[in-house]
């Protein structure tokens, strides 16, 4: 029906839409002028409670609009009679009208004019429809919104609160004097009861009940997770009487983080008290308590988390304070045992993850009885190894290893080796006291230096990643405790060394020096040797030939003196001969020097070969005189051979020997033996002798050393170049007035 249709009525028209207006449930009247009843349709009424007789000619306000709002309505009517034809659109109300039995029915009303047909105003006509029914929905609906947008605002108070008792305070508030629930109660799962924290209207006589109870709505609403509506307590057997004489029972669950924590209850002495819509409303509620609970306790744990930073804070000065690497450890295990560890034990451990000796077992907690009992239980390296390997990696929280005793490997595994747990089992939330908790002290390039393991947590549960995270930071302070220790004794080790070699430089410095002079004088003398041995050599050269000529002269002139012999007198004649004599002395003495110059300059070369020791040192014998007062002992086994350049060793014999015979003026005897050591031949001149001064045995092979006033002092450094030139040694003992004992050393070739 369009607002157009309906919007004045003629009274022709008006059978026709009366019919109507009945069928769809409508009430119909008609008001003349005054306010009297013209016409009321059946369902109209009806729904007073009379017959249309009975009501038709009556005053409408008077007999069927309630007396409090009479008079209102009879003016509206006033009005709108009074605007003449001024108002053609129709007016809403709605009131209620008064019925027969005195309930009153609310009708949404249309109120037009009514003309007749020549266009008189004669009325008002009024059609209604009952929103009785409407109005209780609306109703209850709002009361619900209300008690909704209470609940959004309570969860802002409940999210103010400061402690767990302050939510509860909250809850049971709102619940009995914003909600209106007479009895309510609310319980928390504490370990394995569930308890009353706080109650209004009966006191409860029964407080607490084990989780494991098999009655209880309570209960079962901990155990289903489920909210319980019972509203017939009586005949429900899982009913326990808390409170006396209670017949219906609501039971919300208040979950936290999957877990639930405890139950709102409601209560009521009226059966059936509990609708649907009381459940969804205190499961409203209860997320919203646990949200705040939720909350409060991060904000715990963080201001939890806050003072552990502080502590360890705290720690980390006195740590850094303290140089001894066990002391440090000591106070580190102290932080965690303050930190809610009852018990921790820091071992250091080797690259074998073993550990050395029980001074590098750090505890905290423990009495002397169990460091014992830890010391002589302690698990090999390797089994510590496969404890910190991938395959426990399932373990793993964060940096930790936790192993719950609930799990079968663990129980199987570590059945014996453990410490026993001081913990009782009221002690415990859901740490069990066998469980394991440990961690290595990792260096950042990976290497294991230590073990933590903690156990008996204060607050009896099981540890989270957060919980975790500042002993974390202990677990890398001690590692570098332990390797700073490590590197602090490298260290001194170091300084220690700098030290000795600071001390020690001193002499360093001297003898580094006196090897720097020597080394300087000793290329300055293979300068010198270098310039001697050309000099020498062309020396030689160009005085053998004069010599020869002076050799050849002086032979001439003695066969001249020969000759004139008969001539000339006797006295002149041993003149002669004596100048002659000495004439060939010097150029002897002058030969051996040039001799000995040409051995010195020429180069030398070996031919080695088997040369038999007796044979030559007799040759030598032969060739050089020996003097009378000097007796030589030659005791060389026979056949014994030297592998030598025959001529060149001749030439060191020989200077040899002269020496020898030059070194015993008043007489002596020269022993000349041999031996034979594994890869080498040892030859022996011995002889008792003057001697050498210590101070000469250093310079006795340098050329030009000489002590004779004849000396060239080149004898035996051309010695020394032949006998190295054989891969062989010289060496010299000798004891001054007693003698002097040269050993030759040669290489045997095989
Ligand atoms: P020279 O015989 O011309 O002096 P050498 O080189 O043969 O030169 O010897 C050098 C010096 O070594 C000799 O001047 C002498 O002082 C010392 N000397 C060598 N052999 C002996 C010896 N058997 N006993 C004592 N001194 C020796
Ligand atoms: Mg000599």
């Amino acid at each position: 029906m369009s607002k157009h249709e309906i919007d004045i009525f003629k009274t022709g028209e008006f059978d026709l839409v009366k019919k109507y207006l009945d069928l769809v449930g409508a009430i119909v009247v008609v008001l003349d002028l005054k306010g009297n009843v013209n016409y009321i349709n059946n369902y109209g009424a009806n729904l007073l409670g009379y017959s249309v007789e009975q009501i038709i000619g009556k005053s409408w306000f008077d007999n069927f609009i309630p007396s409090r709002i009479r008079k209102e309505l009879k003016d509206i009517f006033s009005k709108i009679i009074a605007t003449n034809g001024g108002i053609k659109k129709y007016h809403y109300y709605e009131n209620p009208i008064l019925t027969k039995n005195g309930e009153e029915i609310v009708i949404a009303w249309n109120n037009i004019l009514f003309e007749s047909e020549d266009g008189r105003i004669i009325g008002t006509l009024s059609t209604g429809m009952n929103i009785t029914e409407k109005k209780l929905i609306y109703a209850a609906k709002k009361s619900y919104e209300d008690k909704l947008s209470f609940l959004n605002y309570f969860a802002t108070t409940l999210n103010s609160a400061k402690s767990i008792k302050e939510i509860y305070e909250h809850v049971i508030e709102g619940l009995t004097k914003t909600l209106g629930y007479e009895y309510a109660v609310i319980l928390a799962v504490e370990r394995n009861m569930l308890r009353i924290k706080t109650y209004r209207g009966l006191k409860p006589y029964i407080w607490e009940m084990p989780l494991n109870s098999q009655k209880g709505l309570t209960i079962k609403a901990v155990k289903t997770c489920r909210t319980i509506i019972s509203n017939d307590t009586w005949n429900d057997k899982d009913y326990i009487e808390g409170v006396q004489g209670v017949r219906s029972e609501l039971c919300v669950p208040i979950i936290v983080n999957d877990k639930v924590h405890g139950v709102i209850d409601v209560q009521s002495k009226k059966v059936n008290a509990f609708s649907e819509e009381d459940a969804r409303l205190l499961e409203i509620l209860a997320a919203h308590t646990a949200t705040a609970i939720s909350n409060l306790e991060r904000q715990k744990s963080l201001e939890k988390q806050y003072q552990q930073l502080a502590t360890l804070m705290k720690f980390s000065i006195e740590i850094i304070g303290t140089a001894d690497v066990r002391a440090r450890l000591q106070k580190v295990v102290e932080a965690i045992n303050s930190l809610g560890w009852r018990r921790v034990v820091l071992s250091l451990r080797d690259e074998n993850l073993e550990i050395r000796s029980q001074d590098d077992m750090i505890t905290a907690g423990l009495s002397e009885e169990e460091k014992r009992f830890l010391w002589e239980n302690r698990s090999p390296g390797t089994v510590w190894k496969e404890r910190l390997s991938p395959a426990y990696e399932q373990y793993k929280i964060g940096q930790f290893y936790y192993l719950p005793y609930e799990d079968p490997f663990v129980r199987s595994t570590f059945a014996k080796s453990v410490l026993e747990s001081r913990l009782s089992e009221e002690e415990t939330w859901d740490w069990h006291p066998q469980d394991l908790l440990y961690a290595p002290l990792t260096l950042p390039d990976g290497r294991i230096v230590g073990i933590l393991s903690i156990d008996d947590p204060v607050d009896g549960r099981r540890p989270t990643r957060y919980a975790l995270a500042p002993l974390e930071l202990f677990l890398t302070y001690a590692a570098l405790a332990i390797e700073n220790a490590q590197l602090i004794k490298q260290l001194n080790e170091a300084q220690n060394i700098l030290k000795e070699y600071a001390a020690d430089l001193e002499n360093k410095v001297k003898e580094r020096t006196k090897e720097l002079l020597e080394a300087q004088e000793k290329l300055l003398r293979s300068q010198r040797l270098a310039t001697i041995g050309e000099v020498a050599a062309s020396v030689g050269h160009d005085l053998r030939n004069p010599l020869q000529v002076i050799l050849y002269e002086s032979f001439v002139l003695e066969n001249i003196v020969e000759k004139i012999a008969d001539k000339v007198d006797d006295k002149t004649l041993v003149t002669l001969k004596s100048h002659v004599q000495k004439i060939k002395e010097q150029i002897n003495y002058m030969n051996r020097i040039v001799l000995d110059l040409q051995d010195y300059g020429r180069q030398i070369i070996i031919k080695t070969s088997k040369v038999d020791l007796n044979n030559l040192i007799m040759n030598i014998l032969s060739t050089n005189k020996v003097p009378e007062n000097i007796k030589v002992i030659v005791n060389i086994p026979s056949e014994f051979t030297i592998d030598a350049d025959a001529e060149s060793i001749k030439r060191v014999f020989t200077n040899i020997i002269i020496n020898a015979f030059q070194a015993m003026p008043e007489g002596g005897t020269l022993t000349i033996y041999a031996e034979k050591e594994e890869n080498k031949t040892k030859i022996y001149f011995k002889d008792t002798g003057i001697g050498i001064p210590k101070e000469n045995l250093e310079k006795l092979f340098q050329p030009l050393f000489t002590t004779k006033a004849k000396g060239t002092g080149l004898g035996l450094a051309v010695c020394k170049r032949i006998v190295e030139a054989h891969n062989g040694t010289i060496e010299v003992e000798s004891e001054l007035g007693k003698g002097t004992k040269f050993i030759i050393n040669l290489p045997v070739k095989s």
